[in-house]
């Protein structure tokens, strides 16, 4: 079955009314603003055709399109995204695409080797961070520090997101990072859709993507997550993940197939990290073949936990509720301990 990209488009447009798709939890604000929901389909349109985002400070996400259509956040813009790519130089497009935001903060660095070397690599860059998510705030912990910050992913967006990080100090365990939708005084888990087993925190992006490091940028991990939420955005409103995506990178081809198979949609961009072919025209009729309750028994065996695993620890739930203090990063941070 050929996805044309016309198809998506028309059926995306009959989602105005989120609280009518049962397939997904009903959106707590009920309806979209209709600007709002023009934005978002146009970014999802351009995450498919593998096009970049950028992202503004306080976590606003836009299509890197020299600003065509959206001229009041331009003047948001700050210095260094400026600096990233002249506007007369041609884009260099790298066969590696991307499957999270890469917004405007260059930061891949490479890792350096050692023990608890991280402290002073985030601490230094605490100023800027705040500078680029205005409520940040930053809690130390034996094993590292978290932060907590706000995103406003779409301009005119009711809800906000928030992001609870963990940052060990440690190098070689990376971050942990939970979001969460905000809106009034609720708050919901964004999740499980590329989220982690076992803890459902966020899986943003992949090493092989190179877009973050241990000691990079945080701002643009935020961003990173920030663009992941806008996808989840989505995904709610129109019933299908935009752009690039992984089924579980590493794991054996049959934990995959059937990863894909659970989670793809057929018109979908295929689990295989494809940058341009759905799933119905890629992986689909492969894994189809396969046999699903020996899949299923391969899978079991293989992932543990499986798919109902992928949801907050209690105690970052709690927290974000407001009914418990922040645990310590040992108690949720699945590495911690382990290493
Ligand atoms: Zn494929």
């Amino acid at each position: 079955m050929r996805i044309i990209q016309l198809d998506t488009l028309r059926e995306s447009k009959q989602c105005v009314r989120v609280n009518q798709n049962r397939t997904y939890k009903p959106s707590r604000e009920g309806l979209l603003a209709s600007n709002v929901l023009v934005r978002l389909e146009e970014i999802g349109i351009a995450l498919d055709e593998d096009r970049p985002l950028r992202v503004f400070n306080n976590g606003l996400v836009v299509l890197d399109d020299g600003f065509k259509t959206i001229t009041d956040e331009k003047e948001k813009v700050d210095e260094r995204h400026r600096k990233r790519r002249p506007k007369t130089r041609p884009r260099k497009r790298s066969a590696r695409r991307k499957r999270t935001s890469r917004g405007s903060r260059q930061a891949f660095t490479e890792p350096r080797i050692g023990g608890n070397v991280l402290s002073e690599d985030y601490k230094n860059q605490l100023t800027r961070l705040a500078e680029a998510y205005p409520t940040l705030q930053t809690f130390s912990d034996d094993d590292g520090i978290w932060l907590q910050a706000e995103s406003s992913i779409l301009s005119g967006l009711a809800r906000k997101a928030i992001f609870l990080v963990a940052l060990p100090y440690k190098i070689g365990l990376g971050p942990r990072a939970w979001g969460f939708w905000s809106s009034g005084n609720r708050f919901w888990w964004i999740g499980p859709r590329h989220t982690n087993f076992l803890d459902g925190s966020i899986c943003a992006f992949a090493q092989i993507d190179q877009v973050w490091s241990e000691g990079g940028d945080l701002r643009r991990l935020l961003d990173i997550y920030s663009g992941w939420t806008l996808r989840h955005l989505y995904l709610e409103v129109c019933g299908r993940w935009p752009g690039k995506q992984y089924a579980l990178l590493d794991a054996d081809p049959l934990v995959q197939a059937f990863y894909r198979r659970m989670q793809c949609k057929s018109d979908e961009l295929c689990g295989c990290g494809s940058n341009s072919r759905r799933y119905a025209e890629c992986c689909m009729p492969h894994d189809l073949r396969l046999n699903l309750v020996q899949l299923t028994t391969h899978f079991k065996r293989h992932i543990e936990g499986g798919f109902e695993s992928r949801k907050p620890p209690d105690p970052i739930e709690s927290f974000v509720n407001g009914r418990s203090t922040l645990p310590r990063m040992a108690d949720v941070h699945l590495l911690i301990g382990s290493s």
